[in-house]
């Protein structure tokens, strides 16, 4: 199973990705995730450049982003398939992965896209903190740590409400151009992100019979 998961900041991607990568015996590949390792790689010389736009919320340079895809994708855990997560997130880049899957034979059978308003990304985004021992993920509001992990929870610099306005714009400018993009290929299912979370990961199964 080859899928693509899209959606703005916060629209719960990392959350559900984990049912699905479960279900169908898959890697997630998030690009988001592979460029914050970079940056805390100290010996990683393309560190201090991807940092320079994490922080003020911009997207980091298609041909840097789809380098890190291309190297991912040709690791032996991707043959079973790939949920990518946050890529691709311009054009630009939903062009190059064409290619790079038209060269190793292999086609997408979803483009999951989860959508939710502006307003309600903000509330997700700003109270989302992670674990760094475990990687997990919660909500101060509605997913709540356990009291003994609490104290050691980090939130990513750039979930803050300032660099998330920037985000947000950089979505609408360049990412949302994509839902024509794959609408047209017949590959977009629309999925409604609000809810409960159980709720949506039932949505997003459906969707994907
Ligand atoms: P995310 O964890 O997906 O919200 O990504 C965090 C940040 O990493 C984004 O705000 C961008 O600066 C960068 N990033 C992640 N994925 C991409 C991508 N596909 N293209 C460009 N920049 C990206």
């Amino acid at each position: 199973m080859n899928l693509i998961f899209m959606g703005p900041p916060g629209a719960g991607k990392g959350t559900q990705a984990d049912a699905i990568i479960k279900e169908f015996g898959i890697p997630q590949i998030s690009t988001g995730d592979i460029i914050r390792a970079t940056i805390r790689d100290p010996k990683n010389p393309l560190g201090a450049e991807c940092r320079s736009y994490t922080d003020k919320g911009a997207l980091v340079p298609d041909d840097l982003v789809n380098r890190m895809v291309d190297q991912r994708l040709k690791q032996d855990d991707c043959k079973v398939g790939f949920l990518l997560d946050g890529y691709p997130r311009t054009v630009v880049q939903a062009e190059t992965l064409d290619k790079l899957l038209a060269a190793a034979k292999r086609k997408l059978q979803h483009v999951l896209l989860l959508e939710v308003p502006d307003a309600v990304l903000l509330e997700r985004i700003t109270g989302r903190r992670s674990d760094p021992q475990t990687g997990r993920v919660y909500h101060v509001k509605f997913d709540p740590p356990p009291a003994d992990v609490a104290p050691r929870l980090i939130q990513r610099s750039d979930d803050t409400e300032a660099v998330l306005g920037e985000r947000l714009r950089q979505y609408h400018e360049k990412t949302a151009p994509l839902i024509p993009y794959y609408s047209k290929a017949g590959l977009l299912r629309r999925i409604d992100g609000q809810g409960a979370m159980d709720e949506v990961r039932k949505r997003i199964f459906a969707a994907l019979k």
